[in-house]
């Protein structure tokens, strides 16, 4: 392996220790306390684990943490006047309802009745627009998550070519935003692209977010390019005997040993993109607190 490893547990755990900081500080000098509601529907083991994991990180900051759990036949109208509730609460600055919603519930009428002040996800369409119009917007948390680690590593990011492979509101189309925003060259690829494996060797930049175990290979990989891996998939475990009794492992979208060959830097999977997530959904509940209040919006 001659690529760097992009240790995003560790720049998350750091981020998440500022956090505090700003939180603390927050409190002591406004007398404000960021206030964040996640709000799940639902069973979904998976879902479950990281709403809860959501709520311990908010308060392990310094926050006011709420979780709503809602069983699986909540009825949409129920559903929107809790958010509706929660727009309205004073204490509350992020409001994050869990994706996916059980089959019946229509998560873009939900999604819609999140004030856009509020949407820490940065799914409703206001902030989607605010985006691409160059303006302030709540941005969602994975993408934002990848530019901390970008700009970590890279610095200046102008000029670069970068590849969001992935056209999905929640990551690939707000990725390319804040990539063009910090003046890439963008190009977006997705599941009809022709000649994937070329457009992704042109990348100074790469960006993987399909879903696809190891689809990207290392001759995929431009010489010396930064990639970053979001993809979390569960695949056999390689030890046959625990593969037969149901046991997986994490793998992304990227086959991590062969990019490796080739790239400067690489994010793994688990413990790259991924812890970045929670972090930055903390950050902007500080942001959406600190806009709330017309405070400044601390730097992180
Ligand atoms: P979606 O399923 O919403 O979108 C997948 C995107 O990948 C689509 O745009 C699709 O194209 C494209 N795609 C699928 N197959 C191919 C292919 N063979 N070639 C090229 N493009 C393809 O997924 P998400 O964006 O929500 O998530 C993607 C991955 O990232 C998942 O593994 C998910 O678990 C992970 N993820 C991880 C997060 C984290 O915190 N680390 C957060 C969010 C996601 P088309 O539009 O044409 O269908």
């Amino acid at each position: 392996m001659t690529a760097t490893l992009i240790d995003g547990k560790a720049f998350a755990a750091n981020l998440r220790e500022r956090l505090a900081g700003e939180v603390a500080k927050m409190q002591a000098e406004h007398g404000v306390t960021p206030g964040l509601a996640v709000v799940l529907v639902g069973d979904d083991a998976a879902s479950a684990v990281y709403v809860r994991n959501k709520g311990e990180q908010a308060t392990a900051a310094g926050m006011h943490s709420v979780t709503h759990r809602l069983p699986a036949e909540t009825n949409e109208a129920d559903l929107i006047a809790l958010v509706q509730t929660l727009n309205a609460d004073p204490a509350i600055h992020g409001i994050l309802v869990q994706l996916p919603l059980p089959k019946g519930l229509n998560p873009d009428r939900v999604i819609a009745a999140i004030d856009p002040d509020k949407d820490v996800d940065g799914l409703h369409v206001i902030n989607a627009g605010r985006l691409s119009a160059g303006l302030p917007a709540l941005t969602s948390c994975t993408p934002v998550g990848c530019m901390l680690l970008l700009k970590d590593r890279l610095g200046d990011l102008s000029g670069m070519r970068a590849v969001m492979v992935g056209r999905s509101n929640l990551m690939g189309k707000p990725m390319a935003q804040l990539l063009l925003a910090a003046n890439c060259t963008v190009t977006i690829a997705h599941s009809r692209s022709k000649d994937l494996s070329s457009i992704c060797r042109e990348a100074d930049i790469l960006v993987v977010a399909v879903g696809q175990p190891e689809m990207v290979r290392g001759d995929w990989i431009k010489p010396g390019a930064v990639v970053l891996d979001v993809g979390m998939n569960r695949v056999p475990s390689k030890d046959p005997v625990k593969a037969a009794a149901g046991g997986t492992r994490l793998v992304g979208d990227v086959a991590f040993e062969e990019a490796a060959q080739g790239a400067s830097a690489i994010t793994p999977v688990p413990g790259g993109v991924g812890p970045m997530t929670i972090a930055c959904l903390l950050r902007n509940t500080l942001e959406a607190c600190a806009r709330l209040h017309g405070l400044p919006t601390p730097v992180l």
